[in-house]
């Protein structure tokens, strides 16, 4: 797994070929990580988020990253955290799957993503950060023209969930 890296810091500055960003289903542009992303991205990315109808939840859609050092931006928009009883689990990872179907139909090998629906969406970071590293494992395993998967995190509390998912995907030392 040592495709997979975790950092604390600004995923606006990731040289991936492509950043996730947490959207939200109108893809008009939010706060958080999306906000950020559109900041920095110019208003040219908003221009071709009008273009494609909003995202349902689960999904993922693929824009040009503009002024982001990033060629793409891949658009998902994870659940809304209530209780753990209304799908929230599947449809984060769902996010995860679709981010890296469409990554894959692009070419694209190296991917940055945020803690999807950490921040506004209130998913406690422990179970979100485990969804991740757990459906990132399983594709990687499958898909060997992956070189880089960077999980960015913006927080001490998600670097540390992060890294705890990471340890417990690892096999253990024989
Ligand atoms: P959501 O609505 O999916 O919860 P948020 O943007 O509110 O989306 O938060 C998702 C995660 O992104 C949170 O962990 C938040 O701290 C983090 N975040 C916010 N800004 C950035 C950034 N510039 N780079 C990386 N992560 C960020």
């Amino acid at each position: 797994m040592h495709r997979i890296q975790i950092i604390e810091g600004d995923i606006t500055c990731c040289q991936t070929d492509a950043i996730v960003n947490a959207a939200n289903t109108s893809l008009l542009g939010g706060g958080g990580v999306d906000g950020a992303i559109h900041r920095a991205a110019g208003p040219a990315l908003l221009e071709e988020c009008r273009s494609l109808n909003g995202c349902a939840t689960g999904e993922a859609k693929i824009t040009r990253g503009y002024n982001l050092p990033a060629r793409f931006v891949i658009h998902t928009v994870g659940p809304i955290w209530r209780d753990g009883a209304h799908g929230e689990h599947a449809a984060l990872a769902s996010c995860y799957r679709r981010v890296f179907e469409v990554a894959i139909q692009h070419g694209i090998r190296s991917i940055a993503f945020p803690a999807i629906s950490t921040g506004a969406y209130r998913f406690p970071p422990d179970a979100a950060c485990r969804i991740a590293l757990e459906e990132t494992a399983r594709i990687l395993a499958r898909h060997q023209h992956f070189e880089q998967v960077l999980f960015v995190a913006f927080n001490p509390t998600v670097f540390a969930a992060f890294q705890s998912a990471l340890k417990a995907i690892l096999p253990p030392p024989s």
